[in-house]
Parts: structure tokens; C-alpha cells; sequence
């Protein structure tokens, strides 16, 4: 079997940064309780890995505050590669709880220009996805925020204020170049004049012009990633918009590989979300060889 390992794979560099400080972390605070808010990466194994060296993962809801409550005053909280709300800082304080943060420094970045764009006399439209931890973050500055929901294709204005009639446009990192572009269509719709802001991370586009230039021979597409991670989904629904006539299968590792899918298959090209580890695209690049 030809297999053809679609480049780059692996982690994007905010998810490997984060990731590391988490295990670096374990390995100079051998004896301290470290808990992630949220999903670090939508990863099982890196989920497993990260459980048996005892870092827990908790889930952000309105119960937060006393699920922390629960821990020792030692304990480490850690945030993310997207961001977070302000509001858990302040909680933190109050619970007296140490906190670390694995922000991307790309993420980081765009929200900078966001604050630095505020006192522009322009409306700030950020394009994203309602409920994505990113997007929630970056709406998080300031109130004045617009949504573009990508999903629903509706700007979301959480308070009420006369238009600039120019925007600003800030947009998630972990978008489809098709998402991005349609966006901008609509927006451009509503406002006199639109200014882009500089975009602060190009390694979903890199990703998806990858797929869209798989060769045309291949006979099997996997798209590997978690059905949870934004970017593994838009991934595949890159794959399948520009190669409708190759089997696309989105798979988290190499035991969802179905026999059946690839009896009689001889061409493969594997595909990695930015969330998935290279050791999972090289163990299926291995398996799918020795077939
Ligand atoms: S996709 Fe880009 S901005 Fe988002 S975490 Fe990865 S490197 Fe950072």
C-alpha cells in the first residue's frame, strides 16, 4: 500500500507548547495537585497520558467554583492553548489557587491587536465559533465584540451601541479557509468599509491547502483528529468538498481503522488535525504499510 503522510502533521506549535509545559510541570511539581480547566488537547491518548501522571482535566461549567473548592491550596490550575474568560482569574484569587497559563502565543497575539484595536471608532467583528473556547476568550475583552457566527451565519452583538459602519476583523485561528472567506463576504455586506486585521496563525491554512492538494489518485483519505476538534471537522469537510470522488474517513487512531475500508485500497493519504500527537499519524503510517 502507497501511503503518503500529508504535511504538517502532528501538533500545531501552540498545542505542543502547552503540552509540554503541562508534563514539564508534572516533572518540577512532582508532589503538587495539577488540574487543566477544559480540554488541553482532543486527543485520548494524550488524555490517558496526562491522567496517569496524575493531571487532572475538569470540565468548565457553572459548577467551577466549587468543583476548585474542592481541591488543596497548593493545587496548580492550568489554562489552556485558547485563552480564558478574565472572570477565572478573579476566581482563582479569591481561592487563593496558583494558576498557569499555556496560551498560544499566536492566540495571544491576535488578542492583543483586538485590545490594541478597541479605541479604533470602528465596530470589532471576530469571526468565529459561538461556545469554541477561543472565541469565547477573545469575546471575552470587551463586551463590544460582534460575533460573526460561522455556524449560523449571524453577527452577534451582546450590547447595544450605534455602528461605526467600519469594522475591524478579527477571526478564530482554527477556522476553514471557506469559513474565513464567507465570513468576510457577509461582513463586507453590512459594512461601508471592512479593515482585516493581520491573521495570527496560517497553520490551518497551511493544513487545509495541504489537503486540498492531495493527489487525485489517492483512493482513502483519513482525516485524523477527534470529532470534537474544530479543526479536525473542518479538515474533513475540506477533504470531502475538494475531493468528492475519494473515500474521506475521519478516525482518532489506528484501532479505528475498519479492515473492511481498506481491503482493495492501494493509495492512502493521512491527514492530521492540529491536535493530534505525530506518534498516532506514524503509528497508522506504520500499520497501513505493513498491510
Ligand atoms: S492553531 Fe495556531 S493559534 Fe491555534 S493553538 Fe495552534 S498554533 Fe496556536
Amino acid at each position: 500500500m502507497q501511503v503518503e503522510v500529508i504535511r504538517p502533521y502532528g501538533f500545531c506549535h501552540g498545542v505542543k507548547r502547552a503540552t509540554e509545559i503541562a508534563f514539564d510541570l508534572r516533572e518540577k511539581e512532582k508532589n503538587r495537585p495539577i488540574v487543566i480547566l477544559g480540554q488541553l488537547v482532543h486527543n485520548d491518548n494524550v488524555a490517558q497520558a496526562l491522567k496517569e501522571k496524575h493531571i487532572e482535566t475538569i470540565l468548565v461549567d457553572d459548577e467551577i467554583e466549587n468543583k476548585l473548592k474542592q481541591y488543596p491550596l497548593d493545587t496548580l490550575v492550568f489554562f489552556t492553548a485558547h485563552g480564558h474568560l478574565k472572570k477565572y482569574d478573579e476566581m482563582l484569587d479569591n481561592l487563593h489557587l496558583e494558576s498557569i497559563d499555556a496560551i498560544c502565543p499566536s492566540v495571544k497575539l491576535n488578542n492583543e491587536r483586538i485590545k490594541n484595536s478597541l479605541n479604533a471608532k470602528k465596530d470589532i467583528v471576530y469571526i468565529g465559533k459561538s461556545h469554541h473556547p477561543e472565541t469565547e476568550a477573545a469575546l471575552d475583552i470587551d463586551e463590544r465584540i460582534i460575533l460573526f457566527d460561522v455556524k449560523t451565519k449571524e453577527f452577534i452583538q451582546r450590547i447595544k451601541f450605534p455602528s461605526y459602519h467600519q469594522a475591524i476583523i478579527f477571526s478564530q485561528t482554527t477556522l476553514s479557509e471557506k469559513h474565513y472567506l464567507d465570513a468576510i463576504q457577509m461582513i463586507k455586506k453590512k459594512y461601508r468599509s471592512i479593515d482585516i486585521a493581520p491573521r495570527a496563525c496560517f497553520e490551518m491554512y497551511r493544513r487545509e491547502e495541504a489537503v486540498k492538494n492531495i493527489d487525485p489518485l489517492t483512493e482513502l483519505i483519513y482525516i485524523v483528529g477527534s470529532k470534537h476538534s474544530s479543526n479536525a471537522n473542518e479538515l474533513y469537510q475540506t477533504a470531502c468538498e475538494f475531493h468528492n470522488d475519494i473515500n474521506v474517513e475521519m478516525i482518532s487512531c489506528k484501532d479505528d481503522i475498519n479492515k473492511k475500508t481498506i481491503e482493495n485500497v492501494s493509495r492512502v493519504a493521512i491527514v492530521s488535525s492540529a491536535s493530534t500527537p505525530d506518534k498516532v499519524i506514524e503509528d497508522i503510517q506504520n500499520y497501513l504499510e505493513s498491510l
